[in-house]
């Protein structure tokens, strides 16, 4: 009924955000943090981080190509480009990322990504599976994977469902611990609807590409816990 007053539609689930073709080539890297444990009261966390590490083959497969792809259907709300993607925890610059809205509020953020890589730009409409963009290693990174996040306003949410992390799953099907979800898309989500892009966004986009992001991917140095 809040969501209703607000104006917002149903949530969605998220689809793992690659083509068929790179699917097979990605593997967990690093959970979210929930306060020293990640999702499933193990220890694949490091402090502060609030969004979920994926690999797909380091170097090689970066030259080679892995695809991003929006995880739900959405609207682009913010995007960086441009920026040094050979990073390996050498440099300060901000990471090349998209952000995309949801229906349900939610914002997805794809952190990282190869420099001249995005394919989408801020209004544009996505559906789940559409490419936005490469894997790379942009930002304070170690070497290339792709930084999969989750928030509601600047908070992040982890969107996985475990014994130390109690909210349902965001994952139309998550996998076994230390897996990969599936990409199938969440076939009840709303259709993308251009539109995105109101004051909130602009106030939020700021806050994510300009302060969030930097110490994001300066890995631990922010605090942001999961309740
Ligand atoms: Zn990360």
């Amino acid at each position: 009924m809040i969501a209703l007053l607000l104006g917002l539609a149903q949530a969605q689930d998220y689809a793992f955000p690659t083509s068929a073709a790179d699917y097979g080539s990605w593997y967990l890297s690093t959970h979210f943090d929930h306060g020293g444990v990640d999702y499933a009261c193990g220890s694949d966390r490091y402090s502060g981080h609030d969004g979920t590490d994926f690999g797909a083959g380091s170097w090689s497969g970066m030259a080679a190509g892995r695809d991003i792809t929006a995880a739900a259907n959405g609207v682009v709300q913010y995007v960086h480009d441009g920026e040094r993607d050979d990073c390996a925890n050498d440099c300060t610059s901000a990471a090349n990322v998209v952000q995309i809205q949801h229906a349900d509020g939610h914002l997805s953020v794809y952190g990282h990504l190869k420099r001249f890589s995005i394919t989408v730009d801020v209004g544009d409409p996505v559906t789940c599976g559409q490419k936005i963009g490469e894997m790379g290693s942009s930002g304070n990174s170690s070497a290339p994977h792709l930084h999969f996040g989750v928030y509601t306003g600047t908070t992040g949410l982890d969107p996985y469902h475990g014994s130390c992390h109690s909210p349902a799953s965001m994952w139309v099907s998550q996998g076994g611990y230390q897996g990969v979800p599936s990409r199938t898309c969440d076939a009840s989500a709303p259709p993308p609807s251009s539109g995105g892009g109101g004051c909130g966004a602009v106030m939020l986009s700021g806050h994510l590409a300009f302060v969030a992001f930097p110490p994001l991917f300066l890995f631990g140095r922010r605090k942001r816990r999961q309740a």
